[in-house]
């Protein structure tokens, strides 16, 4: 359950971590990686703006390209249409999430948004399918 507050005021703290005493800044969806707008009548995210912490929104920023190129390539293993599908696309994914996973690594940044982990099974399986699809 996400709580509708107003957007005017920040809760006092930040929805990633949870810290209080810290400068917070509202996160908006605006476009996707790929430079889509996105569609305003379903995803909720875009309608109930967040506060994050400076660490935290530059992690939510890393989770929102990590979560259209995971979207885009489940898409493209089910045979559907996908963005991914372009060679210039899968490369320009695979460098975001290389940057990703490097920065994830970086000890500044403690991940709370998004798994390390996942980051590089998303990776594999994009290498994986680079490979499967040179004739
Ligand atoms: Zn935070």
């Amino acid at each position: 359950m996400t709580e509708g507050t107003a957007t005017a005021s920040p809760a006092g703290k930040c929805d990633g971590c949870g810290a209080t005493d810290v400068p917070l800044m509202k996160i908006s969806l605006g476009r996707d990686f790929f430079g889509r707008v996105y569609d305003r009548l379903s995803p909720s995210s875009d309608l109930s703006p967040k506060w994050y912490c400076e660490r935290c929104s530059v992690e939510k920023n890393l989770q929102r390209d990590f979560r259209d190129i995971k979207g885009e390539f489940e898409k493209l293993t089910k045979g559907a249409a996908s963005v991914l599908g372009q060679a210039d696309q899968l490369e320009r994914a695979k460098l975001r999430l290389k940057e990703i996973a490097a920065m994830l690594a970086v000890d500044a940044l403690k991940p709370t948004l998004l798994k390390p982990e996942e980051v590089a099974a998303l990776t594999r399986s994009l290498e994986t399918r680079r490979t499967a699809s040179i004739v």
